[in-house]
């Protein structure tokens, strides 16, 4: 009888790894041509000073509604582009776009108090041996003032190879781009490797923060203490509540990311944001 189960659940298991690799191969086939017919699109979420209540920043987060496979998430079709290696090709193309739309911004005087519009940079695109000159192509290209573009490296990403992530950073930081870290506290970095690395921002991730106030608060007080004291700025992601809001507040955490403040949205609604002068001291002020 076991043995017959056994075999039953290996059936349905079987099953189930087929739908997924099939899934995956349609996936792929409609990433190769997405990008020429037109359905990927970009948008952007503030980030928001918890000081003063004003966009310091924007991360520029991609789109897809696929015609045939409907709209996905970036954490569903991000690794299914990383390993057929289309990462690359969309990678370049959201560095343009995202870079386009900033000095479009910039032009129109709309960015003076932005500090800069981030980019994700995946693990083959750090690789790639052609990402340097890319990207000094589309600054020139796009006119965009180098210091308003920020690319974010995930703290997995990075630690996989840190002398060649370390010389490309250097390499990235001379040009004047920033760096920040994204999802941090989720790897295994050590105060030795950062302290060595020109970054400018770490950003905590949110898993912990969904766990505010509560078990996330050793975590999140000790990035917070570890960051400043090596002059790095914290942006909190996923800040979904005003409790959040409350105990980052008091930790001393200066940036915030997240629905509580804003959604990811189209650039046309943060154009709206950015054209009446938002801020949103009304959320981050103490309310003690
Ligand atoms: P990420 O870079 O850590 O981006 C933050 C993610 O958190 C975004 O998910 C954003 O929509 C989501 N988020 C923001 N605020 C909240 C909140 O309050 N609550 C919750 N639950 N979520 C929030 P998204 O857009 O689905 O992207 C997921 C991941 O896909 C990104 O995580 C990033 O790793 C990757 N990704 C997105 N766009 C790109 C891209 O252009 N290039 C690369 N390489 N990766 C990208
Ligand atoms: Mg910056
Ligand atoms: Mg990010
Ligand atoms: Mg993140």
């Amino acid at each position: 009888h076991a043995k017959h189960q056994g075999k039953n659940r290996y059936a349905v298991f079987k099953a189930d790894m087929e739908l997924r690799a099939q899934r995956r191969l349609r996936m792929e086939a409609n990433l190769r041509r997405a990008l020429q017919d037109g359905e990927l699109y970009l948008h952007y979420q503030p980030q928001i000073d918890l000081r003063s209540g004003r966009i310091v920043g924007v991360e520029a987060l991609l789109r897809w509604n696929c015609r045939e496979m409907g709209a996905m998430s970036p954490a569903e079709f991000i690794p299914v582009a990383e390993e057929s290696g289309v990462i690359v090709e969309l990678g370049r193309w959201v560095l343009h776009t995202a870079c386009r739309q900033a000095a479009t911004w910039c032009k129109a005087g709309l960015l003076d108090s932005l500090e800069h519009v981030a980019v994700n940079l995946s693990a083959s695109q750090v690789r790639e041996p052609g990402l340097m000159d890319d990207i000094r192509a589309i600054l020139h290209e796009t006119q965009l003032p180098r210091g308003l573009l920020e690319l974010e490296i995930t703290e997995g990403v990075m630690m996989d190879d840190v002398p060649a992530n370390l010389e490309l950073m250097r390499r990235l930081q001379e040009t004047g781009i920033h760096l920040s870290i994204d999802d941090f506290g989720t790897g295994y970095s050590s105060m030795s490797y950062l302290k060595r690395l020109p970054i400018d921002q770490l950003k905590i991730d949110r898993s912990f923060v969904h766990d505010l106030p509560g078990e996330g608060e050793a975590i999140v007080t000790a990035i917070i203490a570890m960051a400043h004291s090596l002059k790095l700025k914290v942006v909190a992601e996923g800040v979904e509540t005003m409790q959040q809001v409350e105990f980052l507040r008091r930790a001393g955490c200066d940036n915030v990311q997240g629905f509580y403040f804003a959604r990811p949205m189209t650039a046309a609604q943060l154009t709206a944001l950015l054209l009446e002068r938002r801020d949103w001291s009304s959320r981050t002020a103490l309310a003690v």
